[in-house]
């Protein structure tokens, strides 16, 4: 079965609205620095969403000359107006992103980056979740898929997505058994077929063919690449989809949910700024 992402997003619009009729508009600002047209393109998508749903989203759009302390200069300037902040990368060369991601209050830190935020995800005790990893979390929780007990592989071990994802699903609680694969993992399809649940987050277009999927396998796909004018995964769908219990297209799998794991993060940043 194919996996809409774009439902299981609605689903989660619906909670969001009845939320922000109890706690009153949440205000996000993004900011870029000379930012690449993706990275524009996603903050824009972000700033759809929270029209959308009534959330407010400012774009911040700094010259890719500015330095690292007038990036620093703004987050603070504007830590008081808003509810979270969160920023595009790849920065520019120059700019030291740990000391920007640093910068960053880290109770408004919705992309949960700061250290602190991934240190409590390390202790079990998350304030915010990063929000691809709990997108995938959240695909699998609302199929009603079992995670306890289950062989999870991992293909991709970024700060980002797989790392954090590999935490979420070893927690106790979720108690999966968790693989992570890298560039370096050698025999890649012995990992990948041993799963019941892959997860692909390696940016390689089609890197997962048939040949490497178990078959029943819950297939879930994070890449997000540009091949031939095309958006596509890391998995090889049309080769695989005949395989999998379940899995997730590109566009329209991860994405949709990944934005709106963000704004549900947004709430939450402004609940604990209230104490509502
Ligand atoms: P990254 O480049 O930081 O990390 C990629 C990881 O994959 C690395 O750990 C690398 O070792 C591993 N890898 C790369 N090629 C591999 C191969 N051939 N075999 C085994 N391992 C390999 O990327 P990222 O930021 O984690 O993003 C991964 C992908 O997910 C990208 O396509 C990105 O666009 C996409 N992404 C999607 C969303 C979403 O919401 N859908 C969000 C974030 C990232």
């Amino acid at each position: 079965m194919i996996i809409n992402g774009k439902d299981l997003a609605s689903q989660i619009e619906s909670e969001i609205r009845e939320e922000i009729k109890t706690i009153g508009i949440p205000k996000l600002v993004a900011i870029v620095v000379g930012a690449d047209e993706g990275t524009k393109s996603y903050m824009r998508s972000i700033q759809k969403v929270g029209e959308k749903l009534g959330i407010e989203v400012e774009l911040v759009d700094l010259p890719k000359e500015s330095s690292t302390d007038e990036v620093r200069n703004v987050i603070s300037g504007l830590s008081s107006q808003k509810d979270g902040i969160i920023v595009g990368r790849p920065f520019p060369l120059h700019i030291d992103e740990q000391q920007i991601i640093a910068s960053i209050l880290p109770e408004k830190d919705v992309d949960c980056l700061h250290p602190i935020n991934l240190g409590l995800l390390f202790l079990g005790t998350p304030r915010f979740s990063p929000c691809t990893p709990q997108a995938v979390i959240e695909i699998l929780n609302r199929t009603n898929t079992t995670i306890c007990g289950k062989k999870v592989t991992i293909v991709g071990r970024s700060n980002i997505v797989g790392k954090p994802l590999a935490m979420m699903l070893s927690k106790r609680g979720v108690d999966a058994t968790v693989t992570v694969c890298h560039t370096k993992t050698q025999n890649l399809s012995v990992h990948t077929r041993n799963a019941d649940i892959l997860i692909a987050a390696a940016g390689y277009p089609c890197l997962i063919n048939a040949e490497m999927v178990k078959s029943g396998a819950i297939v879930i796909d994070v890449g997000v690449n540009l091949k031939d004018g095309k958006l596509v995964g890391d998995v090889n769908f049309p080769d695989v989809e005949p395989k999998a219990s379940l899995i997730t297209p590109v566009p329209g799998g991860v994405g949709p949910i990944t934005t709106r794991i963000l704004m549900k993060n947004v709430l939450l940043a402004k609940r604990l700024s209230s104490k509502i």
